[in-house]
């Protein structure tokens, strides 16, 4: 499902690392770039230190703008992201690093607050994985290994369907490749994770799916803690479709399309 992107995403990585060979010449710099981008100095170099003595290369910017431009000229392999921000928040950052090239680096998001919604939200917009601050140091690094190691994992999963397929289902129809969604002829406008999500209960019509088995085949791992993640997904494409959506809650396990309405 995220193939495309991914593999893009690969290619961005693997072009980028080969012109460092290049242009270093002699030794290239093998070790993985980690960008911090977070503008209270002393946690910055406090986390700057841990992940250097983790064997990262560290780049830090303290704007929010900065950051992406940062992130767009290194290519790092990873972004630990704080969510306040001057210049331009950490939301505004992930939806515009998403959006640009190399859109499938892993972002830990940073958050001040204990705060359930804005780790939804964070991950909505695609962070791979949060902390709340104040964090422990080690931590972040076992974080930004896991991540990493997750996303390396991540295979290029095949779709199911191929991708010039139009699913339908009534007066639902999707164009799987081009990744675009009617109901009753009118486009929708879903997020990549939502358009993912629909396409994988779609994909497997009749089928019970749990909360686990739809964050391991939507978001490529099985991440520990919040499925309320795909609640909220869920509840946002019942709101987009209305009565097109053909998801059904199944109380206590988690969720199906129907092979017949
Ligand atoms: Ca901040």
């Amino acid at each position: 499902m995220i193939s495309a992107r991914a593999a893009r995403w690969r290619e961005d990585r693997l072009s980028a690392g080969a012109s460092r060979t290049s242009i270093a010449g002699v030794m290239a710099d093998e070790r993985q770039l980690v960008l911090i981008v977070e503008d209270e100095a002393n946690i910055a170099s406090f986390a700057r230190m841990y992940l250097e003595a983790a064997g990262f290369r560290v780049e830090i910017a303290a704007r929010g703008d900065d950051g992406l431009k940062a992130a767009e000229d290194h290519s790092p392999d990873l972004v630990v992201l704080d969510l306040m921000l001057p210049g331009m928040d950490g939301y505004e950052v992930t939806r515009r690093l998403r959006q640009g090239k190399g859109g499938q680096v892993p972002v830990i998001m940073l958050t001040a607050r204990d705060d359930a919604v804005d780790k939804v939200v964070g991950l909505e917009l695609g962070a791979d994985d949060y902390i709340t601050k104040p964090f422990n140091p080690r931590e972040l690094v076992a974080r930004v290994r896991a991540v990493l190691r997750r996303a390396a994992e991540r295979a290029p999963e095949a779709p199911a369907s191929p991708a010039n397929a139009t699913l339908e289902i009534d007066a639902l129809r999707i164009e799987v490749g081009g990744r675009e969604v009617y109901a009753d002829g009118e486009g929708v406008a879903l997020t990549p994770k939502e358009f993912d999500l629909l396409v994988t209960l779609i994909e497997n019509r009749g089928l019970v799916l749990t909360r686990e088995q739809l964050l391991e085949r939507v978001w490529g791992f099985t991440f520990l803690g919040d499925s309320r993640t795909i609640d909220v997904h869920v509840r946002q494409l019942r709101r987009k479709l209305g009565n097109h959506c053909p998801i059904q809650t199944v109380w206590g396990t988690g969720y199906k399309v129907p092979v017949a309405r």
